[in-house]
């Protein structure tokens, strides 16, 4: 079954990118645009866990994103992951002290928040690390390490987010958007052909041994993890 997710977010462009992301992900995603509404939600529909924007208009005096975290924290113990633009020690502090059990500093990119989404839905218990799988290709996304067949492939940072992007939708074709999105996030303002030079260091690593080839280029459109035929 799948796992509900509120969003409590005033900014449209955040809650979009959350909400189509997740969707498509396989969550069931509810949202609210400030605090009051946000808290109704939760205690009518008591969701799996709350992504929960600090700085929120208040609607009621003094209810921002820490309130609703004291206020959600006060009647249950939903994993909360507060998103903000503050970034200094002390804030983070007064977040975890209103019980918030995690915490992202925008800008962020969406396979960033889709792990710390899984890491916290892991420890309440609702996920299990898996490794995906595809022809010989196998990754580990506890340990984060990647085989073909019994050759170990070491993967930085980012070429294991876009690997794992490829394992969760297999025989898929990945707009140019979409990883983007996924892997490099909405603000990010880099190059733009930094996707083709990702994709060209993952295939060498898993074609090093001369494996056929996995990770397919659609003409026009973007990438493809299936079997050469
Ligand atoms: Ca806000």
């Amino acid at each position: 079954m799948s796992k509900r997710i509120l969003i409590i977010e005033d900014e449209e462009r955040i809650l979009d990118f959350l909400r189509r992301g997740l969707t498509y992900e396989g969550y069931q995603v509810e949202t609210a645009v400030d605090g009051s509404q946000g808290l109704i939600l939760a205690y009518d529909t008591s969701p799996d866990m709350v992504i929960l924007d600090w700085m929120l208009p208040e609607v009621e005096p003094g209810l921002d994103g820490l309130e609703v975290c004291r206020r959600l924290r006060d009647v249950g113990d939903v994993p909360i992951l507060m998103l903000t633009a503050k970034e200094s020690v002390e804030d983070r502090v007064r977040g975890l002290d209103a019980g918030a059990d995690d915490y992202l500093v925008k800008p962020f990119a969406l396979n960033e928040l889709l792990a710390r989404v899984r890491a916290l839905l892991r420890r309440s218990g609702l996920e299990s690390p898996a490794v995906l799988t595809f022809a010989d290709l196998r990754l580990d996304t506890g340990t984060h390490q990647a085989f073909r067949g019994e050759r170990p492939i070491e993967l930085t940072a980012k070429e294991f987010e876009l690997l794992e992007l490829f394992l969760h939708h297999p025989r898929q074709v990945l707009t140019r958007d979409v990883i983007f999105d996924r892997v490099w996030g909405y603000d990010f303002g880099g190059e733009s052909n930094i996707i083709e030079v990702y994709i060209r260091y993952l295939r060498q690593k898993l074609e090093e041994a001369g494996e056929p080839r996995l990770l397919h280029t659609v003409r026009g459109v973007g990438y493809v993890l299936r079997e050469t035929v």
